[in-house]
C-alpha cells in the first residue's frame, strides 16, 4: 500500500513550471572547469586524466581549476595545491596561461553577444544574458540554451552549464546544480524547494563568517533566513541583512548590465568575488590587474579617459573599505591605475 503523500510531495507534483508567466528570462552561462578544460582541449593527451591548473607547488600555491576527474578525490578550486596532491597524488599540475584563458574568454563573450545584445560578463568564464526578447525567435529557454551550448562546443570545443530563471540570483544558483554540461531551469517555487532546506552557506556570496553571524541569531537554513523579519535582519546585520533576505527568497530586480557603454556613463567599474578570503599579495595584485585591464578596455572602447581611480574591498564580514585617488593626467592605461592604487 502506498503511504499517504506528504503535503510537500503533493505540492511538487501539482507544480508546473511555466516560463511564459515570467517577467524576464535570464541565463547564467558558466563554463565547466574553464582553465582545466582549455588545457585538455589544447593537449588531448590529458583527456580523462586528473588535471589541476594552479600552483606553484609550495605552501602558497592554490588550485585555480581542476578537471572533473579530480573531483571524486575531493579536490576543489581554491584548495591549497599541497592538499590537493595529498588527496589526488596522480594529478597533473599545469601552471596555465592567463593570456590563453583571456583569449578564450573574449571569444566566449563575443559568441554570447550573437544571441542577445544584453550580455553581462560576470567573470572570466561566466556571463548573465537577458534573453527575454529572444524568446519569440527561439521558442523556449531550453531550445535557446541548447543552441548556445552547441555553438560554444563547436567554436571553442568546451562545455558550459546554463542556469535559467526569472532573475540573475536564481539563474546563478541554478547553473551549478547540474555540472558539467548542465541545463537547469528554476522558477521561484523550485528555487525554494531546492535550496530552502539547505544551509545558508549554499547561497551566492554567503561566506563562513556570515554563516556564523546567521547561526548566532538562530538562522541555519535558507528557509530560516527567508522567513526572518526584515527588521531583525537590518538590526543585526545592516543593509547586508536585506540583501541576504532577497538571496534566500530568490528576489532580484537587478538588470543584466550591457558591457558597452551608455553615452552618459560617468564611471566604469568591475568587481569580482573570490571563492575564498585571501591575504596573498601576489594573488590580490593579479586580481586587481585583471580588473584594471577590464576597466581600461571599456574606457578605450568608448574612447574615454579616467581621472579618478577607486578601489573597493569587501571582507567576508561585510566590511567595505573604499580608497580613491585623482590622477594629475586622465588615462586609460591599466598600469597607471595600478601605480596609483599601490600608493
Ligand atoms: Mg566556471
Amino acid at each position: 500500500m502506498n503511504s499517504p503523500k506528504t503535503e510537500h510531495q503533493a505540492a511538487h507534483e501539482l507544480h508546473k513550471l511555466d516560463w511564459r508567466t515570467w517577467k524576464r528570462v535570464i541565463f547564467h552561462v558558466d563554463m565547466d572547469a574553464f582553465f582545466a578544460s582549455i588545457e585538455i582541449r589544447n593537449n588531448p593527451e590529458l583527456r580523462g586524466k586528473p588535471v589541476i591548473v594552479g600552483g606553484p607547488i609550495d605552501s602558497r600555491g592554490v588550485v585555480s581549476a581542476c578537471s572533473y576527474e579530480t573531483r571524486p578525490f575531493g579536490v576543489r578550486s581554491g584548495m591549497p595545491i599541497r592538499q590537493a596532491l595529498q588527496r589526488c597524488p596522480e594529478a597533473i599540475i599545469i601552471s596555465g596561461s592567463l593570456k590563453q584563458y583571456g583569449y578564450d574568454s573574449a571569444e566566449l563573450m563575443n559568441l554570447l553577444s550573437k544571441f542577445t545584445p544584453q550580455v553581462e560578463p560576470f567573470s572570466i568564464d561566466e556571463a548573465f544574458l537577458d534573453v527575454t526578447g529572444s524568446m519569440r525567435l527561439h521558442g523556449s529557454p531550453s531550445h535557446l540554451a541548447q543552441l548556445i551550448k552547441e555553438s560554444i562546443n563547436n567554436k571553442l570545443e568546451l562545455t558550459c552549464s546554463i542556469g535559467v530563471s526569472e532573475n540573475k540570483i536564481m539563474a546563478k544558483m541554478a547553473s551549478k546544480l547540474d555540472k558539467p554540461n548542465g541545463l537547469t531551469i528554476l522558477d521561484s517555487f523550485l528555487y525554494r524547494e531546492k535550496f530552502g532546506p539547505q544551509p545558508v552557506s549554499v547561497l551566492w556570496g554567503i561566506g563562513k563568517k556570515s554563516v556564523v553571524g546567521f547561526n548566532k541569531i538562530g538562522i541555519q537554513t535558507v528557509n530560516d533566513l527567508a522567513k526572518t523579519k526584515p527588521e531583525i535582519l537590518i538590526h543585526k546585520l545592516g543593509k547586508f541583512g536585506l540583501h541576504a533576505l532577497a538571496l534566500a527568497n530568490g528576489i532580484d530586480d537587478s538588470e543584466v548590465r550591457r558591457l558597452d557603454l551608455l553615452p552618459d556613463e560617468k564611471s566604469i567599474s568591475h568587481e569580482t568575488t573570490f571563492p575564498h578570503d585571501s591575504l596573498d599579495k601576489a594573488f590580490l595584485k593579479r586580481a586587481l590587474l585583471s580588473l584594471s585591464g577590464r576597466v581600461a578596455r571599456r574606457l578605450r572602447k568608448g574612447t574615454f579617459l579616467a581621472r579618478t581611480v577607486s578601489v573597493k574591498v569587501r571582507s567576508d564580514s561585510f566590511k567595505t573599505i573604499t580608497r580613491d585617488k585623482t590622477l594629475s593626467k586622465p588615462t586609460s592605461d591599466p598600469k597607471l591605475f595600478m601605480k596609483q592604487l599601490a600608493h
